[in-house]
This record gives C-alpha cells, sequence and structure tokens, in this order.
C-alpha cells in the first residue's frame, strides 16, 4: 500500500471540479455568491458524478494515510440527491476519519442524518442572512450537536452584514457555537459598485479587525497581504481533489511546482464562450457515460498519486499564487501552522490555543 504523506494524515479538499466550468446548483441565490457572481452554471448531478465519486474514493481507500475530507461542490450539497450519495460514499470509507461537509445549513438534521455515520461527520455550516433566519439556522445546528457532530459557522463578510457582527457573534456564542468570518474577494466582479477586499471602509476593517479568527487570516483576507513565495503545507499533507479525478496542491497550483501551470487554461474558462462550450460537451459526455452505464474512466492524476507517480512533497514549499484565495486553503501556510495546531475534526479549522 502507498502512504502518500510522512504523518499518515492527508487532508483532502473534494471539489466539483478544478476549473470551475460547472457547479452544483443550490437552493439559495446570494447577491453576493461568488460562483453566481462569475455565472458558473449550475447543475443537479448525475448518476455519473457518484461513478466518478466512487472511481477515486475506492483508490484513496487503499492508501496507507487516515484522510480528512472536506466536501465542497459550491452549491448546495444536501439539496440534491446524487450529491448526497457521494458524500455519503465518502462518509463510509474506513480510512477516512473525518467528512466535513459545507452545507448552508437550511435542511432539517432530521431528515438526513441517518444516513450518515454522525461520529466521523463535522459540519461547516454558512450562514446566509438573504435567505434564512437567525432563529431557523441556528436550530438546525443545535440538532447537528445534539447528534454527536462538530459544528462551526461561517459568515462571508459582504459589505451590508459588518455592522451587525458583532450582534450575530454574540448570539452565536450564546449557544456555545463557534462562528468563523470568511473574506468577501471579488477578483473579477464588483459588488455595489466596489472591489474587495480592498473596498472595506476603515470602520468595516475595525469590526472585521475585532472579530476575525485569527490576526493572521485578518492580515491576508482584510488587509490582502501577498502569499507568494511563503511556504505552504498545501501539496504536502493536503490536496484539491476533483471529481474529474485531478489533484492539485490548492484550488491551483500542480503538485511539487511552485510555479501555476494552470493559469492560461483558467484564464481561458473566463472567457463566457470558452465555458459554454465545456459546459456542453461535458454534459453530453455525463449523459452519454450514464446511459452507457460506464464506471470506469481513464482518470490519471489520481492514479499518478495512488500508484506512487507522482509523490507529494515532504516539506512546505513557495506559493505560487499572489494572494490566497480562500480561508480553507490559509491555513496550510506554514506561518499559520507553526503558529497554530490543526484541528482533528475539520479540515480547514485550526486551534486558537496558543
Ligand atoms: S448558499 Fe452558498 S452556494 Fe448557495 S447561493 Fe449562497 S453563497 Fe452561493
Ligand atoms: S497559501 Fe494558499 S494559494 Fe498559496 S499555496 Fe498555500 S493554499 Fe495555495
Amino acid at each position: 500500500m502507498v502512504k502518500l504523506t510522512e504523518n499518515g494524515i492527508l487532508r483532502v479538499n473534494f471539489r466539483h471540479s478544478s476549473f470551475n466550468d460547472f457547479r452544483l446548483l443550490c437552493n439559495f441565490e446570494c447577491s453576493y455568491c461568488i460562483p453566481r457572481c462569475h455565472r458558473v452554471k449550475p447543475y443537479f448531478f448525475t448518476k455519473f458524478h457518484l461513478l466518478q465519486t466512487k472511481f477515486i474514493w475506492d483508490k484513496l481507500s487503499k492508501v496507507n494515510d487516515d484522510i480528512l475530507v472536506r466536501v465542497n461542490f459550491d452549491g448546495e450539497l444536501l439539496f440534491d440527491n446524487w450529491a448526497k450519495k457521494c458524500a455519503i460514499y465518502i462518509n463510509k470509507i474506513p480510512n477516512v476519519k473525518i467528512l466535513e461537509l459545507v452545507t448552508n445549513n437550511s435542511f432539517d438534521p432530521d431528515k438526513y442524518l441517518n444516513k450518515f455515520i454522525t461520529s466521523k461527520m463535522s459540519f461547516h455550516c454558512s450562514f446566509h442572512p438573504e435567505f434564512i433566519l437567525l432563529s431557523k439556522f441556528k436550530e438546525n445546528v443545535l440538532k447537528l450537536k445534539k447528534a454527536g457532530c462538530n459544528v462551526f459557522v461561517s459568515l462571508v463578510c459582504f459589505p451590508p452584514i459588518i455592522k451587525k457582527i458583532p450582534k450575530i457573534y454574540d448570539f452565536f456564542k450564546k449557544y456555545d457555537i463557534n462562528l468563523r468570518l470568511q473574506s468577501f474577494f471579488t477578483p473579477n466582479f464588483r459588488y455595489l459598485g466596489k472591489k474587495y477586499p480592498r473596498g472595506y471602509s476603515k470602520e468595516e476593517r475595525e469590526i472585521l479587525r475585532r472579530y476575525y479568527y485569527s490576526q493572521e487570516e485578518y492580515k491576508y483576507f482584510v488587509e490582502f497581504n501577498q502569499t507568494k513565495g511563503l511556504d505552504c503545507y498545501a501539496g504536502v499533507d493536503r490536496i484539491d481533489l476533483s471529481l474529474n479525478g485531478s489533484v492539485l496542491r490548492c484550488c491551483s497550483g500542480e503538485i511539487g511546482k511552485p510555479d501555476n501551470k494552470i493559469t492560461i487554461r483558467k484564464k481561458l474558462n473566463n472567457l463566457d464562450i470558452t465555458k459554454w462550450v465545456y459546459n456542453h460537451f461535458l454534459n453530453k459526455i455525463y449523459n452519454l457515460l450514464v446511459k452507457h452505464n460506464f464506471s470506469i474512466l481513464k482518470v490519471s492524476k489520481i492514479d499518478d498519486l495512488t500508484s506512487g507517480k507522482v509523490k507529494l512533497k515532504r516539506n512546505p514549499y513557495p506559493c505560487h499564487e499572489k494572494y490566497c484565495a480562500s480561508d480553507a486553503d490559509i491555513i496550510y501556510l506554514k506561518e499559520i501552522r507553526d503558529k497554530y495546531p490543526l484541528s482533528d475534526k475539520y479540515i480547514d479549522m485550526y486551534k486558537m490555543n496558543n
């Protein structure tokens, strides 16, 4: 059996796509939703996505590492039966020790929790105030906690919500619920005429500074410090894995190479015509495969990893991006890892006990 990491724990961010050419449909339509603002086409999942999930995770079930996985398809997993089946399948794999599910928490846990091994479940519940009442959201969180699941709550810091953060924070604190603020990052669009995080006012920054989970996160996501060249554990004991089988160190960047080989393809993807062609054919291929019940696809990159052809790095190596785009990723910066111990209940959380 191949052992992928030195210390035997691999953290996996399992995604819908490595190119953001499509995403899972969501039951909300938040005004600040980044994939929506980028006009990424949403789809319901099909049997094909489950077959892909099985293909990939059957391979990972054979590696000699424990796995902590975060499942995030950029839509609402609990809204979609096939996507839910993907998560249930991964949850039951023996070397998967934790499955962290990203959800908008709008579904009653009584209706789905019995399908999962709850002792292995963690929930990253993002609170989206345009579509759910705080009271309803809290009720669902408390049900998850009562069932023995680990839960933390996140909130995207889109400008109109910032003044309400102190109240929201206190509300959750009253119920012993951890709130972690999330950056509002608008790389290719404007929100109410401004680009963020640069567009935050002085007053907004002060609120964010007080309530951000750590000052390091505040520095990178509000003050927008650059990460390029800083040592990072992404590609060492943490990978991004997509339904198409591709493996990246984080949301971009090949394993072991401190440059960004996929930039050109990513740029092409930002052109609407390319997206349309890609989505159109991708869907056609999916439908064809489902129709003929294909379960085995040529997915070379996951094969490369599990066969030992591609090896994860043994030591942190320089970040290839000018700015780290995601809170789920930034905690792999050596600077942050050296200061805070990672949580063993979530893949994108750390403990503030130093
Ligand atoms: S809940 Fe999340 S995925 Fe759904 S629309 Fe809102 S921000 Fe987007
Ligand atoms: S800092 Fe962020 S973008 Fe850079 S390598 Fe690490 S995870 Fe990737």
